[in-house]
C-alpha cells in the first residue's frame, strides 16, 4: 500500500534490472518540503526522484520478471519453513524459499514486536486537481505531527499518495478513528489542510498495524532468503524501504547464483551489515521527528543549514555500489 516515493537509489537498482520507472510516466520528485511547528522550510534532494504509483510499479515489474523466464503462480502462504510454503490451495516444495512477504508476517517466520507503543501506517489516495498539483508541485512533503509524520507526494496521474506512519498512542488520542487524526492534523496545518481539500472524505484509508520500524534480520536458516522488509524495515520517513526491498533481491540473487540454498545465512549476514549504517539513522531522524523537540529544532537547522538535511537524506540511502566483501564461495564441504 505504499512505497509512491521513489528515492533516486530505488531508481538506480530498477535500472539495473533493466524497469526504467521513469519510462512509466511517474511524476517528478526534485526537492524536499518540511513542515512543522507552523514553518515550512525546503530543500533540494541530492538527485531526482519519483513519485510513482505501486500499482504502476508492481505491473512493469511483474511483466519484466516474466519475460525474463519467471513462472507466476498465486497463493496465500499461511506459514513457512525451510523447503514448504504451506499455502492455501496447495503446498509449494522448494530447496529454496525468497521470503519478501513485506508488512505481512507469515507463520513461523514472524519477526519480533516490541511491546510498547507500536507504529501504524495509514494512506489514502486523492484524486487528481488542479489545486493539489500547484500546492505540492514537484515536492516530497513531510508533515511531522506529535508522534508520527504524513508524507505527501503526487504521482504518474496526477493524484496524491498521502502517507502517515505514527505511533498508535497518536491515533488513540484521535479516539482511534483515522478521519479525525486527519482533521487533527489539518487543524494545525493549513497547508496540509488545503492539500486533503474537501474531497478527502469520501477517500478509503487503508491502514497497516504494528510496523515493527527498525528491525533487521540478523541471520537465517539456509534455504530462506529474507528480503525487503522481511530483511530490514527502515523507518517510511526515510523513503527507503522500496530501494532496500530491490536491493536485498539483487544481493540474494547474487548469493544464490553462487552458492545456492546453502548460501542464505551468508547473504543475510552481508546483507545485515549493509543495512545497518541507513536504518540506524533513518531510526534516529524518526525518533527526532516524532518529538516536540525535534519539531522546534528541524527548522531551524534546515534554514541555517539547509545542507544537513540533503546530506541526511542521501546518507538514509542503501549502498549496493560500495564494493562488498566477495560472496564466499559455498561448498557442502564449507557451508557458508
Ligand atoms: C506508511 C508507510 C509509507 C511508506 N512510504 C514509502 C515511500 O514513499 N517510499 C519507499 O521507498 N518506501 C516506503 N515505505 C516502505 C515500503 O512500503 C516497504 O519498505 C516496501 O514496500 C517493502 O517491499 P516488500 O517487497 O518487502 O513488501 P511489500 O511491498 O509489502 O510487498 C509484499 C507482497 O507480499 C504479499 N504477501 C504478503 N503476505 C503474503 C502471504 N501470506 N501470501 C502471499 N503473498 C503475501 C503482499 O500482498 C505484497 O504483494 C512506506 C512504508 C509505510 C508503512
Amino acid at each position: 500500500m505504499c512505497g509512491g516515493f521513489m528515492s533516486w537509489r530505488s531508481l538506480a537498482q530498477l535500472v539495473t534490472l533493466g524497469v526504467d520507472p521513469r519510462t512509466l510516466g511517474g511524476h517528478a520528485v526534485d526537492h524536499l518540503k518540511l513542515f512543522t511547528g507552523g514553518r515550512a522550510v525546503q530543500t533540494p534532494l541530492p538527485h531526482a526522484a519519483l513519485g510513482l504509483s505501486r500499482h504502476a510499479l508492481d505491473t512493469a515489474l511483474r511483466k519484466a520478471a516474466i519475460e525474463a523466464g519467471a513462472k507466476l503462480e498465486i497463493d496465500t502462504i499461511r506459514a513457512v519453513v525451510p523447503g514448504l510454503a504451506a499455502g492455501q490451495s496447495q503446498d509449494w516444495h522448494a530447496e529454496t524459499i525468497f521470503l519478501a512477504s513485506g508488512k505481512h508476517d507469515v507463520r513461523d517466520q514472524a519477526r519480533p514486536r516490541t511491546a510498547g507503543d507500536p507504529a501504524l501506517g495509514l494512506r489514502l489516495r486523492l484524486p487528481a486537481s488542479l489545486e493539489r498539483k500547484s500546492l505540492i508541485g514537484s515536492a516530497i512533503e513531510l508533515h511531522l505531527f506529535r508522534g508520527g509524520y504524513a508524507g505527501i507526494v503526487l504521482q504518474e496521474d496526477g493524484s496524491a499518495n498521502v502517507c502517515l506512519a505514527l505511533r498508535k498512542s497518536a491515533l488513540t488520542a484521535a479516539g482511534s478513528d483515522p478521519r479525525r487524526l486527519l482533521e487533527g492534523v489539518a487543524e494545525r496545518n493549513e497547508h496540509f489542510a488545503a492539500c486533503l481539500g474537501d474531497d478527502w472524505h469520501s477517500a478509503k484509508i487503508e491502514t497497516i498495524g504494528a510496523v515493527p520500524y527498525g528491525w533487521i534480520a540478523q541471520d537465517t536458516t539456509q534455504g530462506l532468503f529474507r528480503l525487503g522488509d522481511q530483511a530490514a524495515v527502515i523507518p517510511s520517513l526515510a523513503g527507503e524501504g522500496m530501494s532496500i526491498a530491490v536491493a536485498s533481491g539483487i544481493m540474494a540473487a547474487r548469493y544464490w547464483l553462487q552458492g545456492g540454498a546453502e548460501a542464505a545465512p551468508a547473504y543475510q549476514r552481508a546483507f545485515a551489515a549493509r543495512a545497518h549504517p541507513p536504518v540506524q539513522l533513518a531510526k534516529a531522524a524518526r525518533g527526532l521527528a516524532e518529538r516536540r523537540l525535534g519539531h522546534l529544532v528541524a527548522p531551524v537547522v534546515a534554514s541555517l543549514a539547509p545542507g544537513l538535511l540533503t546530506k541526511l537524506a542521501e546518507r538514509c540511502r542503501i549502498d549496493l555500489a560500495r564494493p562488498e566483501a566477495s560472496p564466499p564461495a559455498c561448498t557442502k564441504a564449507r557451508p557458508c
